[in-house]
């Protein structure tokens, strides 16, 4: 049978675990800050940023919001960073990617103080993450390394493939999986854009993690029997019975779940535990600033 992997359950259990350590922080005088930033009219960066609002309220942490003009010049999202950097108030910030073509998006990542970046994209932190000392692990692969500590997935001298090579999921993933660490000492081969022969790569894999934004592009006769499938992909398609568009990730959900020992359903999968790592991120970081010990996992 092959095992569904549940990540609304898992994100549940980590928000109980992220609720209660508020209240300690509340105890204290604190309560953890997190800031959004967004600067587009896309509709699903819209979305996402609200979710994430939506969320911080619901474990009781502060939740602010700013929203730019997407013609504003860079400059007012400068000022912007600048200003919640020096909040107190503010213990996390997350501007919303993409971002508009005028404004250079790795002067932005460099422009928040790492100490702030929830994200973990500032240099400083993906070169701590990377040299194996994280603060701020990415939310998306923290998330999926989290699902495989609830499930019991062994990653140690597991094969590992990583489909794609983007600094926000696929690098951070690889660099997790190689660590000599939990949910790491894996074997990992990052597959791209140009990787020759994918499908014999993936058939390869013990463990397969396709984030390559393709709708459905992984079928079931691309794995190996008994395979692990974590599907980051989230993708928006007209609906088969043609009365709108649905989500679907980057696998074949139909015919990989013939095939895969365990497999992450879209959605309802690895969405959920990126939202709730944010929250992890945000907590971690009101307990660094403030030096007040929760006793994180
Ligand atoms: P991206 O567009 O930045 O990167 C896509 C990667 O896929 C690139 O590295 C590219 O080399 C690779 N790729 C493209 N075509 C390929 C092919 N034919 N074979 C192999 N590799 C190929 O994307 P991203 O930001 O990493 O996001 C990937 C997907 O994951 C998107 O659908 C995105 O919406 C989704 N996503 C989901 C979550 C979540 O929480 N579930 C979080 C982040 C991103």
């Amino acid at each position: 049978m092959t095992e569904v992997i549940d990540g609304n359950a898992v994100a549940a259990d980590i928000r109980d675990g992220i609720a209660d350590r508020v209240e300690t922080l509340a105890d204290a005088g604190v309560k953890p800050g997190l800031a959004t930033v967004l600067m587009s009219e896309d509709p699903a960066s819209e979305t996402y940023v609200s979710m994430k609002q939506r969320d911080c309220e619901e474990v009781d942490m502060k939740g602010i919001h700013v929203e730019l003009d997407p013609e504003a010049p860079a400059s007012e999202l400068y000022e912007t960073i600048d200003e919640l950097n020096d909040d107190d108030g503010v213990h996390g910030i997350l501007v919303q990617l993409p971002l508009p073509d005028h404004v250079d998006e790795r002067e932005v990542l460099r422009r928040i103080r790492p100490e702030k970046d929830v994200d973990g994209f500032h240099p400083e932190n993906v070169g701590r993450l990377v040299a194996g000392n994280a603060r701020f692990k990415p939310c998306t692969p923290h998330g999926i390394q989290r699902l495989f500590a609830a499930h019991d997935i062994e990653t140690e001298g597991a094969d590992a493939v990583v489909v794609g090579r983007s600094d926000i999921v696929g690098k951070p993933m690889a660099n997790l999986l190689i660590q000599k660490a939990p949910q790491g000492n894996a074997t990992v081969t990052v597959c791209h854009s140009r990787t020759d022969d994918l499908a014999a790569r993936t058939r390869q894999a013990d463990i397969v993690i396709a984030a390559a934004g393709m709708p459905e592009f992984i079928d079931g006769s691309m794995l190996q029997e008994g395979a692990t499938v974590i599907d980051v992909g989230i993708n928006r398609v007209e609906s088969e019975d043609g009365s709108g568009t649905e989500l679907v990730g980057d696998v074949e959900y139909d015919s990989a779940v013939e095939v895969a020992g365990a497999i992450t359903p879209v959605p309802g999968g690895v969405g959920p535990m990126t939202r709730a790592m944010l929250l992890y991120n945000t907590l971690k970081a009101a307990s660094l600033q403030t030096g007040v010990d929760i006793d994180l996992p």
